[in-house]
């Protein structure tokens, strides 16, 4: 062995050296595909960071109702709207002299705070942390705030325009928005103009109710905080009901949740009970008489109004209207709430009480629209910044997702917040 490789010793000092130029080769191979690498997911990533830095959209909102004004501070505060234009079919006038009051809870209050709404300026009053004030001047403020952002963002507001297809196609080809928000409340019909189907889905939300509505001209129409009673029972006896009995029995539910909310002129009640399947409820539910029900509304107002506003009498007590008798409460959510139109590139939202709506009023419901624009931020960032239609249809999805979970939250604890604390 020795011999062999004394023998030949070139022939192993030339396998060295081919063995250490193979080694530096591939050791230099290997250098400069990482140095490559490096580079190429640098470049990379500086060039995203400039495209998602630079990218920003056009965005149309269909409606400039609460949420719809809303989604529009929304999208002026996500830094990706270049263009952004506001449309509501009525004329200014119209849009701001709507009488309801609106509820702002504390979720709402802390999310508005957090896109520069300043309270102190807003006509309104607190109470237990709630924000009270009247729609129009709502939509005013926020009318207000938008035109202050016309220095950073295209802004255009155009009032008495209805969303349509004529409207959609005066858009010239190159203009059209990426992003649609369709806020045009429960009697819209922009989703159809863009081919969204109607289908709703409908859930109880395991109580019963009614509503009642009283409107005096000759009150005050400032905004007002709402009065709230529980565990109310009520005695039917004079139509043949035997109620008080029925309420000492220990697994019965506690009665009745009772609100009253709205202005001295537009005065709203609401009344609410779990499901159940009591003598009483089922006796409210199912009874043709409906002035037991009217009975009810007149007796608990004079019970639970302010002392500072006026009873109701059989003189006024033709200022009220109120449901027969009561209802099953029922959340009717659209099963399709964002959706893409391919061939124009454009993503739809669909927000408010154009996406879901209660068939009962429980004085709250501006919420619910309010909790929806919670991802509406990271939606419309995420459509800018998207690289194809992949990224778009998971913005997408991801909205859709937050859509139902609402749905599902509010099913299980919206009635206890806005009627049962
Ligand atoms: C009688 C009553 C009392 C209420 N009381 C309370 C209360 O005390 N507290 C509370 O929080 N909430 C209350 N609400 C609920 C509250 O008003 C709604 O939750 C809120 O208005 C919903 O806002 P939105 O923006 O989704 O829809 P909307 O306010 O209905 O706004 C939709 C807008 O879209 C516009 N529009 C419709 N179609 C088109 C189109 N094709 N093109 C352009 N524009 C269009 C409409 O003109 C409208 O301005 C009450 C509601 C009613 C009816």
């Amino acid at each position: 062995m020795d011999g062999l490789q004394a023998e030949n010793p070139g022939v192993g000092g030339i396998r060295g050296n081919a063995e250490e130029r193979y080694r530096a080769l591939a050791y230099d191979t290997a250098l400069s595909t990482l140095v490559a690498v490096a580079v190429y997911v640098v470049v990379k990533v500086s060039l995203d960071g400039i495209r998602q830095w630079r990218a920003s959209i056009s965005v149309l909102i269909v409606g400039s109702g609460p949420v719809g004004l809303t989604a529009a501070l929304v999208a002026v505060r996500s830094g990706k709207v270049l263009k952004l234009t506001v449309l509501d079919e009525r004329y200014r006038t119209a849009l701001l002299c709507r009488p309801q009051q609106i509820a702002l809870d504390p979720w709402s209050v802390k999310f508005l705070l957090g896109l520069g709404v300043d309270f102190d300026n807003m006509e309104g009053c607190w109470h237990n942390e709630h924000f009270f004030t009247r729609i129009g001047v709502f939509q005013e403020y926020l009318l207000s705030i938008l035109e202050q952002k016309k220095q950073k963002v295209d802004v255009k507001v155009l009032l008495g325009t209805k969303f349509t297809e004529e409207y959609l196609r005066r858009i010239p080809r190159n203009e059209w928005p990426r992003v649609i928000v369709v806020a045009d409340g429960s009697c819209g019909d922009s989703c159809s103009v863009l081919g969204i189907s109607s289908d709703y889905t409908v859930e109880t939300c395991h109580a019963y109710g009614a509503n009642a509505t009283i409107e005096r001209p000759d009150q005050r129409q400032v905004p007002t905080p709402e009065i709230r009673a529980h565990s109310l029972y009520f005695d039917l006896s004079a139509y043949g009901m035997e109620a008080l009995r029925e309420h000492r029995n220990p697994t019965a539910k506690p009665g009745f949740h009772l609100k009253i909310y709205g202005t001295f002129r537009n005065r709203y009640m609401a009344l609410v009970c779990h499901a159940s399947d009591t003598k009483m409820v089922r006796f409210l539910r199912h009874t043709a008489n409906s002035s037991i029900m009217k009975n009810i509304f007149h007796q608990s107002f004079n019970v639970y109004k302010t002392d500072i506003e006026p009873r109701l009498n059989d003189v006024t007590l033709h200022h009220m209207q109120c449901s027969r008798r009561l209802f099953e409460i029922q959340l009717s959510h659209r099963r399709i709430s964002a959706a893409y139109i391919e061939g124009d590139n454009v993503a739809v939202t669909v927000e408010g009480e154009a996406a879901r709506v209660l068939n009962f009023d429980t004085g709250c419901g501006v919420n619910l629209g309010m909790r929806g624009l919670e991802s509406m931020g990271t939606f419309i960032y995420r459509t800018a910044t998207a690289v194809d239609q992949n990224d778009i249809l998971e913005a997408l999805s991801a909205k859709m997702k937050h859509s139902r979970q609402m749905a599902e939250t509010f099913k299980q604890t919206g009635l206890a917040q806005s009627m049962y604390e």
